[in-house]
């Protein structure tokens, strides 16, 4: 007889899992709390316009397709990846702007035009963040880490790449000048990681964006998520929607049934998580040894930041706004610390503003645009808010900030607009402290330091998603899936 899984949680890590696991003959069963899948990457569909909440820079396409290519699909017939250049624009209060995609020598001139000394600085980085993007990415980003030995043996290299210096350190060896210096070190912050304190690892992040590109799907990010959801469903998997989980239930020691808000349950061969790892544990082992153990020993641990986000209905386009554009505040180190360590809900900010009708117009009603705009803030430990009085506050100083330097006539044309505070990733996601990326992506909580891709006692219950190795992003937990698949697939005899 066939052996079956069930996976908690519709975000990308448990779309990937589930999609691998079906492809190998396991009967899937994917059950997830709200009424759309997605996870961060859900939308929201207002007055006409079509709101991507979460991930919008969508890298490492290939690991995507490899998600088709498991069953010999063509993921053209799925969804439709579209260039995205340039990559960024990124923006400085004193008026300086630096644009960037794949092409070197184009990058160095801009950058030259900034610093002359630091093109040469530039081009000398690549070859670090190259370095380290095979060594971090390709060799261990999608292989799982159960064994402190298993992590011993690849210490060298890291030693030898310097992933005990930070980031923005190591970015500051090859250039001198301030704003590329925050230019080629803020891409952390996309996975919850302060560029002051985070591995030098997350260096790859550059080369990982050059070499594929950086992309958007036709129709949006949750276009994507409607394409993962097909193909699992074209394989023969069940999905439940509006299906919260509440319980894990376990015999002689492993986990046997999953029992769900509707009063049903699933009986399967082997279990696993896309949600928080610390719900997880806390809630839906919360009768458990293990549960309380392990949920005792994560709450102990740092959590990455929060993000705020207002998303916001324009009737007119700004054709002249890039795709991805990224806001410098006139604090770089001080507001990240405010943020990271202080909990200070800063009045300044640096923001990340999301354009989709520059690169596909039908996310909006004809002649409009719809954007969002993220300013990271602390979670819920580090400052305890209460978002209900200071979110619509926030949204209104942001939309003045953005109306002010970036989109004149903002408020004139504004059509319609809704937030997404830290309460709520702790409400709707049921993330810890309303934590944006799960555990922080510190040196001492990664690898075999992280949430293991298998429990270490409960052998038939595994974990996939941002708390997990190798950590958040789309790369990241599409990459957990292959290695949590690996070990269920070894593990249920279908490997
Ligand atoms: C605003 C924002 C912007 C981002 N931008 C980017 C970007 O541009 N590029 C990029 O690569 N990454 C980006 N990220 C990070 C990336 O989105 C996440 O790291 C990634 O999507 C997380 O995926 P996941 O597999 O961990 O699952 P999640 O998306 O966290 O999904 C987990 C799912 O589990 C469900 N769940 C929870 N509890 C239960 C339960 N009891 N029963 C059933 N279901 C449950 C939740 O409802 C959710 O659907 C962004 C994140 C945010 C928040």
């Amino acid at each position: 007889m066939s052996k079956s899984a069930a996976v908690i949680g519709a975000g990308f890590g448990g779309l990937a899992l589930a999609i691998r696991l079906q492809s190998a003959g396991i009967q899937t069963v994917l059950l997830e709390k709200r009424e759309r899948p997605g996870g961060r990457a859900y939308v929201y569909e207002q007055d006409g316009f079509t709101f991507d909440a979460g991930p919008t820079v969508i890298t490492a396409p290939n690991a995507i397709e490899e998600l088709f290519e498991l069953s010999s699909r063509a993921m053209g017939e799925y969804i439709e990846l579209l260039k995205v250049e340039p990559f960024y624009r990124l923006v400085w209060p004193d008026g300086v702007t630096l644009e960037y995609n794949a092409d070197a020598d184009a990058v160095a001139t801009a950058i030259a035009r900034i610093n002359p000394a630091d093109a040469d600085g530039y081009r000398r980085f690549l070859k670090f963040s190259e370095a380290v993007f095979r060594e971090g990415y390709l060799k261990l980003g999608t292989v799982p880490f159960q064994s402190f030995w298993s992590m011993m043996r690849v210490a060298p290299q890291l030693i030898r790449l310097r992933s005990d210096r930070s980031v923005y350190s190591v970015v500051s060896d090859y250039m001198q000048d301030p704003h590329l210096r925050q230019a080629f070190s803020f891409q952390s912050l996309l996975i919850g990681g302060n560029p002051f304190q985070v591995s030098s690892i997350y260096a790859l992040i550059h080369a990982l964006e050059r070499e594929w590109g950086v992309r958007f799907p036709r129709g949006g990010t949750g276009a994507l998520v409607r394409a993962l959801v097909r193909l699992f469903q074209d394989l023969g998997g069940e999905v439940r929607l509006g299906c919260p989980v509440e319980e894990i239930r376990l015999r002689n020691g492993r986990a046997a049934e999953v029992a769900t808000a509707d009063g049903r349950s699933v009986v399967v061969d082997a279990v696993a998580s896309n949600a928080d790892v610390v719900h997880t544990y806390a809630s839906l082992l919360a009768g458990t040894d293990r549960g309380q153990v392990m949920a005792r020993r994560l709450t102990g641990k740092r959590f990455s930041n929060s993000l705020f986000v207002v998303y916001f209905g324009l009737k007119r386009q700004y054709p002249e706004i890039a795709h991805h554009t990224v806001l410098f505040g006139p604090r770089y180190r001080e507001l990240l610390t405010d943020i990271f360590d202080r909990g200070i809900l800063p009045d300044d900010f640096s923001l990340y503003l999301h354009n989709p009708s520059r690169t596909d117009p039908s996310l909006a009603p004809p002649g409009q645009a719809g954007f969002y705009v993220l300013a990271p803030v602390p979670n819920l430990k580090k400052a305890a808010v209460d978002w209900s009085v200071v979110g619509p506050k926030y949204r209104d100083k942001i939309l003045d900030a953005l109306e002010k330097h970036t989109l004149p006539g903002l408020r004139a044309n504004l059509v319609t607009s809704r937030i997404f505070t830290p309460a709520d990733f702790a409400t709707e996601l049921n993330a810890h402290l309303g934590s944006a990326f799960s555990l922080e992506p510190l040196l001492t909580q990664s690898a075999f330091f992280r949430v293991h891709n298998r429990d270490d006692r409960i052998h038939n219950l595994y974990f996939v998603g941002a708390g997990t190795h190798p950590g958040a992003g789309i790369p990241g937990v599409i990459g957990s899936a292959k290695a949590t698949a690996g070990l269920m697939l070894a593990d249920l005899g279908a490997g």
